[in-house]
């Protein structure tokens, strides 16, 4: 494919050592010609590709900067078109400069993401690798990284490929028994196109399976800190973080609004929620923290249900009522002060053993941190050496397949070859968008202006 000539500042606003102009299409050496003058070379067509050569970058006549300019041609560079990279000083003037004096040459701005872009439309990279590249961008953890890194390799399309592989051969094997069955060529059986769905099914629910944790890396683990006022709430936050950061205080309610803090758990965000007590009160302001504490709990991933080791009250029952249907841990504090309380009785009230704990003295808080990596990897890291489904677009479409597969699966014995094929044609389809295959251009566009303008 043939496209106009865009250019960008790749590297980030501000200032350092260097920045990148990068200016990709057709014309994009002969424009980078219009600005540059190389003492070795006569012509930028005299450089030889991905040489570093040292040139002076000038804005109509006038020097503006000493820069490394490295040539690329199709189909060997990022978007698989010509593409010229201007290394200039990283000053945020001097590269608009150059960003100017390229645009004037011939080059236009270019769209968020749409190198990347690019890149996908000229067979680069597939659609999942490109959605790895923005992931790799904004990774916040290293956990995130590491699997955005195996998806941009390649090891998520590896999968999906092999899915597709599946379907195609078993559409293709029932087509060729609806062309050859009046020629009495063996026809496909139930049973074996059974096997082929289950086959398929199967690997798409390994995928599946592995998007819980896969959101939770990338998204966070929403964790919520209930327990009626001083049961230590604030206290726990402060300690996971293990800075001052909410006011603790021995004034019941002063905790009066919800406070979020991230924790990094092994490479998971932890998105710690300190709530107000959940009781009934009076005073407005606190009624407001209240509020928000049952919205929080709401869309809680975790909560984390905090009472006292001396003694269980109405109130801790009431809250635990409100949570028991969240996945939730239980710790019995301040057993500095005594323990009027058995594991039995805990077990027997909130259906799970507790975990006692002394803020103050700082006693089993690595058992706090280990229950919240136990709740949150429930359904365990399994799979973590392959690669995690962290796009929800790629979710929805594995979903989507799995159904159209559930519904062939059903309608085997009873429907006819031709309209059995549809269902496992449509499931194919939905296989193929994940890596783009067959995506609109609408759905490129909206993936790709998640990017960033330079990449
Ligand atoms: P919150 O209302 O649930 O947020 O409770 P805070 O964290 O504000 O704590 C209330 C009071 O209990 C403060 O004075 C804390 O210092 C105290 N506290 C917290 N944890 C412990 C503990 O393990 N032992 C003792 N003795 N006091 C604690
Ligand atoms: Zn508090």
């Amino acid at each position: 494919m043939e496209f106009d000539t865009i250019a960008a500042i790749s590297t980030p606003i501000g200032t350092g050592g260097i920045g990148i102009i990068r200016i990709s299409g057709q014309n994009s050496i002969e424009v980078a010609g219009k600005i540059i003058k190389s003492k070795r070379f006569n012509s930028i067509y005299d450089i030889p590709v991905r040489y570093a050569a040292l040139v002076e970058v000038y804005d109509n006549d006038e020097f503006i900067d000493q820069a490394i300019l490295i040539k690329f041609k199709a189909p060997h560079s990022y978007t698989g078109e010509d593409v010229v990279e201007i290394q200039s000083h990283g000053g945020m003037v001097v590269l608009r400069r150059i960003l100017e004096a390229v645009i004037r040459n011939g080059a236009r701005h270019a769209m968020p993401g749409e190198f990347t872009k690019r890149a996908f439309l000229n067979g680069r990279l597939d659609l999942s690798q490109a959605e790895a590249i923005i992931d790799i961008i904004n990774s916040k953890t290293e956990l995130l990284q590491k699997n955005a890194a195996k998806q941009l390799k390649g090891v998520l399309s590896k999968k999906i490929d092999e899915i597709a592989e599946i379907l195609l051969n078993l559409i293709s094997s029932i087509e060729a028994s609806i062309d050859f069955s009046e020629h009495e060529v063996d026809e496909i059986s139930p049973q074996e196109i059974e096997k082929s769905i289950d086959t398929a099914l199967e690997k798409i629910y390994r995928l599946l399976k592995t998007y819980e944790t896969g959101k939770a890396i990338k998204s966070g683990i929403y964790t919520v800190i209930v327990g009626r006022p001083n049961v230590g709430k604030s206290s726990l936050l402060n300690r996971l973080l293990k800075e001052e950061r909410s006011i603790v205080t021995d004034i019941p309610g002063t905790t009066r609004d919800v406070i979020e803090e991230v924790l990094d758990i092994e490479g998971i965000p932890i998105i710690l929620v300190d709530t107000a007590g959940v009781r009934q009160t009076e005073d407005v302001v606190e009624r407001i923290g209240v509020e928000r504490t049952l919205k929080s709990v709401e869309r809680a991933d975790l909560v984390i249900f905090m009472v006292e080791s001396d003694g269980i009250t109405k109130e801790d029952i009431e809250i635990f009522n409100s949570i028991k249907n969240k996945k939730y841990i239980v710790l019995v504090n301040k057993t500095d002060k005594g323990i009027n309380i058995s594991q039995d009785e805990i077990k027997k009230l909130f259906n799970k053993e507790g975990i006692f704990i002394s803020i103050a003295k700082d006693e089993n808080l690595e058992l706090v941190e280990k229950a919240i990596k136990e709740a949150v990897l429930e359904q365990n890291i399994e799979g973590f050496d392959e690669v995690l489904i962290t796009n929800l677009r790629h979710k929805e479409l594995l979903l989507k397949a799995k159904e159209f597969l559930a519904s062939a699966k059903q309608n085997l014995y009873s429907v006819p070859l031709d309209i059995l094929s549809i269902d496992l044609k449509n499931a194919l389809d939905s296989i193929y968008q994940i890596t783009g295959k067959n995506v609109t251009e609408d759905m490129v566009d909206r993936i790709f202006s998640m990017f960033c303008i330079g990449k």
